[in-house]
């Protein structure tokens, strides 16, 4: 049911670049100097702003320009003028309007449920089924090709409450990655270490250096091998102690079914990024979970915009038990965008009770940090 000014008369869009800290380097490739996203602000006629973000990773998901292209020029047509209680058929028509853009679909989808919690006068996660959120244990990785400048990181991470990391592995040879994790679990011993490939190793070097890293007793063990090679994924699992985890393997309920039918994982990282909205990402999670699989809330490169809406997400959905990676915010870019710290203490994130996400952007740094805009 439709109110008087919940008509969508707006929407803005923010190309911005935000500066980190480091250099993060993966299997599959490198994030230095900047980190680009989208960011989507959807006004209705009574003036009420609903916000979201898409947060592309050009070797991972796609391009901020796909993005920006995606919402600007496919998906623009289907929002304006329609209402926000349109919301399932604005998500089903962007669907139809243009192939993958995931990350563009999440924002939009982000959006859309900012504003029907700030009509609702409720927040995000409760429109999403969720009941007494539980502050969500946050892991931080490990990435830096200067291990000296992760030491300091762990120990800022210790300090900070923090009890998870998840170790990037398969960017610079397998003495390197024995040689850290062998270090974090003596020098940081009340650390939970979870290891991530991020499709770094070719098939032979992966049945050769997997069970080794296994014998550690890493929580877990991510992606080890190209996203579509999923036989190599399906044999490994076999051969280690450990669970196996698939993140760039899959992306939303579709081939998470097959996923599940041919075996290929025991865990999966669940991604708003990678789903295309919220929904969908609760939708991989409850599949997961009816086959017995683990799930962990991840992201890409965020800020705390997105990270928000991953964090509604996860707090309206049980099956999602072994935390979330949302640590950008705080420990990657130079400057978050959120207009007050993301949520994020004592190695938890929490979500508030505030209508919709609880929070928005900083529109000084969206400003400050825009390299293109689009509106209308
Ligand atoms: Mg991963």
């Amino acid at each position: 049911m439709g109110q008087p000014d919940d008509i969508i008369a707006g929407m803005d869009l923010w190309h911005c670049a935000l500066p980190v800290t480091g250099r993060r380097d993966h299997g599959i490739g490198s994030v230095g100097g900047s980190v680009e996203v989208i960011v989507l602000r959807l006004t209705t006629e009574g003036g009420v702003e609903g916000w979201g973000e898409a947060s592309p990773w050009v070797v991972f998901t796609g391009s901020p320009e796909a993005s920006f292209a995606a919402l600007n020029r496919y998906i623009r047509p289907f929002v304006i003028g329609r209402r926000v209680s349109d919301h399932t058929a604005i998500m089903a028509d962007a669907a139809r309007a243009v192939v993958h853009c995931t990350e563009a679909k999440a924002a939009l989808d982000t959006a859309l449920w900012d504003l029907a919690g700030k009509f609702a006068g409720k927040p995000v996660w409760a429109l999403l089924g969720g009941s007494d959120p539980k502050p969500i244990p946050l892991s931080c990785s490990i990435a830096s090709p200067d291990f000296a400048a992760d030491k300091a990181l762990l120990v800022r991470l210790r300090d900070e409450g923090g009890r998870i990391v998840k170790l990037k592995t398969g960017f610079k040879g397998h003495a390197f990655d024995m040689e850290r994790l062998d270090y974090i679990r003596s020098q940081h011993p009340e650390m939970r270490i979870r290891v991530d490939y991020n499709q770094g190793l070719t098939r032979d070097d992966a049945l050769a250096q997997v069970p080794e890293v296994a014998r550690l007793l890493p929580d877990f063990i991510e992606q080890p091998v190209a996203a579509s090679d999923w036989q190599t994924m399906a044999d490994l699992r076999f051969r280690i102690d450990v669970p196996l985890l698939a993140d760039e393997s899959f992306f939303g309920p579709e081939d998470m079914d097959r996923a599940i039918r041919e075996g290929i994982c025991d865990g999966v990282s669940v991604k708003i990024m990678k789903t295309g909205g919220l929904g969908r990402a609760q939708q991989v999670a409850r599949l997961a979970a009816q086959a017995g699989l683990a799930a962990y809330g991840g992201d890409m490169f965020e800020t705390g915009l997105a990270h928000l809406a991953g964090a509604h997400m996860i707090a309206a959905t049980p099956e999602i038990g072994l935390g979330c990676e949302f640590y950008q915010a705080r420990y990657f870019l130079a400057e978050d965008l959120l207009a007050s710290p993301f949520p994020c203490d004592n190695g938890h994130v929490t979500v508030s009770n505030s209508p919709g996400l609880g929070l928005v952007p900083d529109m000084d740094k969206v400003h400050r940090f825009v390299m293109k805009t689009a509106g209308g």
